[in-house]
C-alpha cells in the first residue's frame, strides 16, 4: 500500500474511533478536534494529511518544527508546539507557533510576551497541568494554574486557550483524566472563555473524550510507530 492510502486508512479509522467515543459520551463529533502530531515524520506526510483535510499540526522539537514550517509556508496550517519549553528556544518558537500547549510557569509567559512583541505575533497559550504532582515531567501543579492564567490574560500577545495534560505513565488514564476534568471545571469558573482541553493521544483518546477533551494530539495512530 502506498503511503497516501495507508495514512488515509489510518485517518478513517481514527475518525471512526472518535465518533464512537463521542457517541458513547453523549458528545458531538464537532466538539473534538484532531491535532496531528508529526514529530519524526517527513514533511511529505504532513502534505498528505493536509490534502486529506487536516489543518492542525503539532511538533515537539523546535529545530524539527521550524524546518517543516518553512517547507510548508503559504499553506493554511495552524502550528501547535506541544513539547516542553526550554527558555532559550522561546524567541524562536514565538516566530512560528500559533498554539503553545506546555506553558507551566510565569517566567515562560513573560519570556513569550517579550518574544512575541519583537516578532509582531500572537499565540494561543495552553497551561500544562501536572496530574501526578511530579513537576519534573512538565506541567504546573493545580494550585499554580490560576496565577499563570492571570499572567497570560494580563499579557498583550498571548490569548488564554485553556488547559493541556498528558496522562502520567504510572497512573491509569481514567484516574488522570477524571482529575483533569475536575480541575478544568474549577478553572472554567474563573476563566470561562478558555475552553480548550488538550488531552488524549493514540492510546487513551476514548477516555480523554469521556472527560471533556476538545483537542486530541494524535501521532502514531495516524502515521505509525515512531523509531
Ligand atoms: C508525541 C506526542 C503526542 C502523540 O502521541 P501518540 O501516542 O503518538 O499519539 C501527543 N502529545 C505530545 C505532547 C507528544 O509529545
Amino acid at each position: 500500500m502506498n503511503r497516501r492510502n495507508e495514512i488515509e486508512q489510518n485517518l478513517n479509522e481514527l475518525n471512526q474511533r472518535i465518533e464512537k467515543a463521542c457517541t458513547d459520551s453523549g458528545r458531538s463529533f464537532d466538539e473534538v478536534k484532531t491535532i496531528a502530531i508529526t514529530k519524526t515524520w517527513p514533511t511529505s506526510d504532513i502534505e498528505i494529511l493536509y490534502d486529506l483535510g487536516l489543518r492542525n499540526f503539532g511538533e515537539s522539537k523546535d529545530q524539527e518544527a521550524i524546518k517543516k514550517v518553512e517547507e510548508l509556508r503559504g499553506k493554511d496550517i495552524h502550528w501547535h508546539f506541544v513539547g516542553q519549553i526550554q527558555t532559550n528556544k522561546i524567541n524562536h518558537i514565538a516566530s512560528y507557533a500559533d498554539y503553545v500547549h506546555a506553558i507551566d510557569r510565569n517566567k515562560v509567559v513573560e519570556a513569550f510576551e517579550n518574544a512575541l512583541e519583537k516578532n509582531g505575533r500572537s499565540i494561543n497559550a495552553l497551561i500544562q497541568v501536572s496530574l501526578d504532582g511530579d513537576e519534573s515531567r512538565g506541567g504546573a501543579l493545580p494550585e499554580a494554574i490560576s496565577s499563570i492564567a492571570k499572567a497570560i490574560e494580563d499579557s498583550i500577545h498571548l490569548t488564554l486557550g485553556g488547559l493541556m495534560a498528558v496522562a502520567p505513565v504510572n497512573q491509569s488514564p481514567e484516574v488522570a483524566f477524571k482529575k483533569l476534568s475536575e480541575i478544568a471545571g474549577d478553572f472554567h469558573q474563573d476563566f470561562p472563555s478558555a475552553q480548550m482541553i488538550s488531552a488524549g493521544m493514540s492510546d487513551d483518546l476514548e477516555i480523554a473524550i469521556k472527560y471533556g477533551a476538545t483537542h486530541l494530539r494524535i501521532g502514531s495512530d495516524l502515521l505509525g510507530n515512531r523509531e
